[in-house]
């Protein structure tokens, strides 16, 4: 049963997620799914709207992953503590079965099995399993000859450097990567654009048959055509494959520097869909606290414009995000502490190497919340600290998702499974 409050919303709710990022997102949508009430507490976006909006789910093991499904099992023997060996090992393919479901309006497309091969902003080929439609075509795994296309006055992007870096280096099968790099002017533009500018001038159809006419003209023999990823924001599908129709060739988007618009699609994407679903999202909202009752989590603390409110729940997602997003604070002198419930973490020795590279591994770097099989964070002699507590994506101990390419398929893939938690079912 739940009650209004001035202000915020409902007192109690079937399930409290805490952070608003993909991991707290992908399980509260499947929460609502299932029809139970879900209200999503989140000071910000997270990393959705800075992130290219891949899902990675291992990249790099012993050295570059080009099958993850078939890597893992090895990859996960050697990391027990790794957020996808805590999981249901059927939870992470049911878990990128129901994102593909979910992103269809994104078209995005892929699988564990085989990792796409992209090229990045400085032209470096990385792994990735699943991508939306309009960077699908940028897969070179299998090598290719390509045209790199900037836009005069979009900077972060640039198509020569990029070109070159792509020629250089032999895809991941040996295989030859032929690219060449232009600049085209896009009519009317009068000065730097920023990316979600650009993305909506693109919205536009003159803009981007105007786009397209300079591509042609630039156009030789590659077989395809990377552009910055600011191909429209709403309207995505109809900007690509509009242009793609005009160029006459598959046209990708290549990942640019934060803000990433791709980003920002999929977040808006996530929110639609919990909305839809009856789900609540309250952002600018933290969450500083929690009363526990007879080893359950019986609510939580959000401040929302100067008040702050007691939330109730049965069920609670920590999806706070790791160090990057303040769910767990380094402190001074080597400590560690996970920020809204005092959750106990793995913070030993975190001071760093001074003379370790910067990829050899660093104390602190699989640093968060140790959980058990249901995702539940423990205490130091492994027991959950509260029964109805789940965490999910980035603050979980055991990963080093920048080295290995795996971000946000943990966050994904442990978002659903918190929730598989919280229903008492199977995935
Ligand atoms: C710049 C950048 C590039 C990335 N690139 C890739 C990539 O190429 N491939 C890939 O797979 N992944 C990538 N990632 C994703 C990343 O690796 C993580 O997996 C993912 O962002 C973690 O998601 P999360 O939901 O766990 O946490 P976050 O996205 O960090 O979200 C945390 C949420 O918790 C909220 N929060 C924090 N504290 C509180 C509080 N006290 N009360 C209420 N809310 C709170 C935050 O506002 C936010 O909403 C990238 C991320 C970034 C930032």
């Amino acid at each position: 049963m739940s009650a209004r409050f001035e202000g915020i919303g409902l007192v109690s709710h079937d399930v409290v997620v805490v952070g608003g990022g993909l991991s707290g997102l992908v399980a509260a949508i499947r929460l609502a799914q299932a029809g139970r009430d879900v209200a999503v507490f989140a000071t910000g976006h997270g990393g959705l709207p800075l992130a290219p909006a891949v899902i990675d789910v291992l990249g790099y093991g012993e050295g570059r992953v080009t099958a993850p499904g078939r890597e893992l099992p090895r990859f996960l023997a050697a990391r027990p503590d790794h957020p996808l060996a805590r999981i249901d090992p059927g939870a992470l393919a049911a878990a990128c079965a129901w994102f593909l479901e979910l992103a269809a309006p994104l078209g995005y497309q892929g699988t564990v099995e085989r990792n796409l091969f992209l090229p990045t902003a400085v032209g470096a080929l990385r792994p990735t399993a699943m991508v939306p439609e309009t960077m699908a075509a940028g897969d070179l795994a299998q090598g290719g000859s390509v045209l790199i296309v900037g836009i005069h006055g979009y900077r972060d992007f640039y198509p020569q450097l990029l070109a070159a870096n792509l020629a250089a280096a032999p895809s991941p099968f040996g295989s030859r990567i032929d690219a060449r790099g232009v600049e085209v002017v896009l009519p009317g533009n009068a000065g730097s654009l920023r990316p979600q500018l650009l993305a909506r001038r693109l919205e536009q159809p003159q803009v981007r048959a105007d786009l397209a006419s300079s591509i042609r003209s630039e156009l030789a023999h590659e077989e395809r055509v990377g552009l910055p990823a600011v191909l429209g924001l709403e309207h995505a599908r109809e900007v690509w494959s509009d242009l793609q129709d005009a160029v006459g060739r598959p046209l990708f988007e290549i990942p640019t520097v934060p803000p990433s618009v791709p980003g920002v699609r999929l977040q808006a994407l996530l929110t639609r869909s919990l909305r839809r679903l009856g789900g609540r999202l309250v952002t600018g909202a933290a969450v500083v606290g929690g009363e526990g009752v007879g080893g359950r989590l019986a609510s939580v603390r959000v401040a929302s414009s100067a008040r702050e409110v007691e939330v109730r729940a049965d069920h609670f997602v920590l999806a706070t995000g790791g160090v990057a997003t303040g769910g767990i604070v380094v402190e001074r002198g080597g400590g560690a502490r996970e920020v809204v419930l005092g959750l106990p973490t793995t913070a030993v020795g975190l001071q760093r190497d001074p003379s370790s590279g910067y990829f050899s591994p660093r104390a602190g770097d699989r640093l968060g919340l140790a959980v058990d099989r249901l995702l539940r964070p423990v205490d130091r002699q492994g027991q959950p600290v509260y029964a109805n507590l789940h965490a999910a994506g980035a603050i979980l101990e055991g990963a080093v998702p920048w080295r290995e390419k795996s971000g946000n398929g943990i966050s994904l893939a442990t978002g659903y499974a918190a929730a598989t938690a919280i229903l008492g079912g199977s995935q």
